[in-house]
């Protein structure tokens, strides 16, 4: 099963595809976190992404599909794969699309994470993150137990540098402006499901969960 997680920058698509890929034993493909990791590594390709990464905007498509289609090569891609932050344009869309068809393959399911982006901002705003095991906090409305260390694995929280007020502004933005129209683009080919995205982990959990069993008719 090949399933896209949609979703504005907070929706919560890192978090559910995480476990959702857990639960159904498939890859999970997150191009934000690969570009975070090749940005630790300090190497060519982490350095071009930071360049974009900090100042909200997208990198550009042909770096990021370059990385895409090499990491769906993988032997662990072979059952299937939820892609988490990709695609977010109409270009990657096709790229991803084309190299599916390939190997006889296409996306089954895009599951649209749907929350209000007041909430949007409320939430990436408070956001710490584990940098070992990449657990999401909130400091308001899911603090961990102890402040700085995470209750899964006690590794240390941080805040990434692209959730400060402007970067997420800016996110928000090219979100409603290249990212969103996959919205209808999806809808268009039957694949979306739109799922809601405020609630507690396990319920936002249950309505994806439910959505990928039932067949795809566009929006509800
Ligand atoms: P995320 O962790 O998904 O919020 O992604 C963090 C940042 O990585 C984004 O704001 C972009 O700068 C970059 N990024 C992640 N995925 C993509 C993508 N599919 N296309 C372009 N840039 C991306």
């Amino acid at each position: 099963m090949y399933v896209i997680f949609l979703g504005a920058p907070g929706a919560g698509k890192g978090t559910q595809a995480a476990e959702v890929a857990k639960e159904l034993k498939l890859a999970h493909i997150a191009t934000g976190d690969m570009f975070r990791d090749a940005q630790k590594k300090g190497t060519a390709l982490g350095l071009k992404a930071k360049e974009y990464m900090e100042k909200g905007k997208l990198v550009p498509d042909e770096i990021t599909v370059a990385m895409l289609l090499e990491r769906i090569a993988a032997p662990d891609c072979r059952q299937g794969v939820i892609f988490d932050g990709f695609p977010r344009t109409l270009a990657q869309t096709e790229a991803l699309d084309k190299s599916l068809v390939k190997q006889s393959k296409a996306i089954d399911k895009v599951i649209f994470i749907k929350v209000a982006e007041e909430e949007l901002l409320t939430r990436l705003s408070g956001r710490w993150i584990c940098r070992q095991c990449q657990t999401p906090y909130h400091e308001v409305t899911s603090p961990p137990k102890i402040k700085g260390k995470c209750d899964r694995c006690s590794g240390e929280l941080y805040q990434r540098d692209d959730d400060k007020p402007t970067t997420i502004k800016e996110r928000l933005k090219v979100f409603f402006a290249q990212t969103a129209p996959l919205i209808d683009y999806y809808t268009r080919t039957g694949k979306l499901v739109e799922v809601n995205g405020v609630g507690t982990v396990e319920e936002v959990q249950k309505g994806i969960l439910n959505a990928l069993k039932r067949r795809s008719a566009g929006r509800k």
